[in-house]
């Protein structure tokens, strides 16, 4: 037999399983019960919250056997038995010629859904009352509107309409004044997970209580996406979900990463503000879905203080306010993981009293220059190492440049700053070029932010992998270094030779 997925076997069958709109169902009971329903409902929700299941068990319920007898002898019906899905009309329901569904964001053409609304001026074929089910009913084109506009002024006899909507704004008022208005709410999580252990338990599946909690954090109030994020673990799974299957499958960053990240913001060390999103990346998550999830992860910390009545936000909020503006930054720009970095490094207080290093190693970086008017490496004075406090110039400079030349800056690696000047590499040799034309205002904001000139050099060396090998954490960085020094040495014989 087929797998039936979670999301179509976790449907609801009857209005007492229509998890979380207790008060729709509730309603609807009371109205099939006096044989008051309406001929058009709009459901009104996000996705996954269930107006399109009970727009079905509303369809079935109008038709079903049981609940017209139980109407005609005048006797209350429980939600558990609406509809009773065993008389003909229930167990037929699926494949009735008499139920017309549609989803108005599909790529039907004019003529097709006006074909679609036409036969609802035929009488029903076998159903009691011809139902149509509409999703996505503020996608309909114009005509399609004015179709059902009518059909809902005049309506046919026994006919039904059940029109749904995630956007409420864009269906025309003289739809909305027509309808019975069904208000779905986002599903809370602890129902959804409450939902999704009683669903494991009857697949014989030991799903973990925080794994259940994650995928219903992950879901946002809707069952759907629960359901589907259930059934992607379910598929890889043995007879066991744990926490740590639930984020690899749906390719999560574990918790404890995220942690890491924090921790080291709210620690202010650079370094390991750098070692942790170095390690975020490395599970090849995209930036901005390392963004959503540390907010996600700051807010439910948030949460967990509330529960606590610890009420010191300011730390976190500014740290979800950097990343939500940084989230909106990463839309459509091609250095997303820069801008994440960049802005987590920010978050970490300014290095105060910049003073200067003492001598370390003599680093400079192999590169061929670009033009004549670029320093040659060997005219960089004898460098006294001090990446870390170079780097916090670096990206005070990116901050303060206008969009266009951050474009450029952002792609360099920091490779040397010795308190006078900096060398920045750049994998492109027409990036370095480029750089050439934003030279000046980059060292006029770096003077602004240091106070006195720095000297900003541009080399390309095609051997710089990516910028983010600034943030390397030890040993990968002096093991990058060691492997330059390396270059540098076979380089060196050259010129002897
Ligand atoms: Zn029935």
């Amino acid at each position: 037999m087929a797998y039936e997925a979670l999301y179509t076997r976790g449907r609801p069958k009857t209005l007492s399983q229509l998890i979380g709109q207790e008060h729709i169902s509730n309603a609807l009971a009371r109205a099939i019960s006096s044989n008051r329903l309406s001929h058009a409902y709009l459901l009104i929700g996000t996705r996954g919250t269930g107006k399109t299941s009970t727009a079905r068990l509303l369809a079935k319920a109008m038709n079903c056997d049981k609940i017209h007898e139980a109407q005609a002898a005048g006797q209350s019906l429980d939600k558990r038995e609406i509809p009773c899905n065993k008389c003909d009309s229930c167990r037929n329901f699926d494949s009735s010629p008499d139920n017309v569904e549609f989803d108005a964001a599909s790529n039907r053409s004019v003529e097709d859904v006006t074909r679609l609304l036409s036969t609802a001026y035929l009488a029903p074929l076998r159903a009691r009352v011809k139902t149509f089910i509409i999703d996505e009913v503020h996608m309909l084109s114009f005509e399609a509107v004015n179709s059902i506009l009518k059909l809902i002024e005049e309506p046919p006899p026994n006919v039904a309409f059940f029109l749904a909507t995630t956007e409420i704004n864009k269906v025309p008022m003289t739809i909305r004044s027509r309808c019975q208005v069904l208000n779905f709410r986002l599903i809370p999580q602890p129902i959804i997970a409450n939902y999704l252990l009683t669903l494991a338990r009857r697949l014989k599946v030991t799903l973990h209580e925080d794994a259940a909690k994650k995928i219903a954090r992950l879901a946002e109030g809707s069952m759907r996406d629960a359901l589907t994020y259930l059934d992607q673990c379910y598929a890889m799974a043995d007879t066991e979900i744990t926490l740590d299957d639930v984020n690899e499958t749906l390719g999560l960053i574990s918790d404890e990463s995220l942690d890491d990240i924090i921790n080291a913001v709210k620690s202010q060390d650079r370094a390991a503000v750098g070692s942790a999103i170095t390690n975020a990346f490395r599970s090849g998550l995209a930036a901005s879905a390392v963004a959503e999830a540390l907010i996600t992860h700051l807010r439910d910390i948030e949460f967990d203080m509330l529960n606590r009545n610890e009420r010191n936000f300011a730390e976190l909020d500014r740290m979800i306010d950097a990343l939500r503006k940084a989230t909106g930054e990463m839309n459509g720009s091609g250095i997303p993981d820069i801008i994440l970095e960049m802005t987590l490094m920010k978050l970490v207080a300014p290095v105060q009293n910049f003073v200067m290093p003492t001598p370390i190693i003599s680093s400079t970086p192999q590169s061929t220059p670009i033009t004549s008017s670029m320093p040659q490496p060997a005219q960089i004075p004898q460098p006294i190492e001090n990446l870390d406090a170079g780097k916090k110039i670096f990206y005070d400079v990116l901050s303060s440049l206008s969009s266009e030349d951050r474009t450029v800056a952002q792609k360099a690696v920091v490779m040397s700053f010795n308190g006078e000047s900096m060398t920045l590499a750049f994998k492109s040799r027409f990036m370095a070029e480029m750089f050439n034309g934003i030279q000046p205002a980059f060292e006029r904001s770096a003077e602004q932010i240091v106070g006195r000139p720095i000297k900003i050099s541009a080399i390309f060396d095609g051997k710089v992998t990516s910028p983010i090998l600034n943030t390397l954490p030890e040993p990968e960085r002096s093991n990058l270094a060691g492997a330059m020094d390396i270059f540098k040495a076979t380089d060196a014989t050259k010129i002897n030779d």
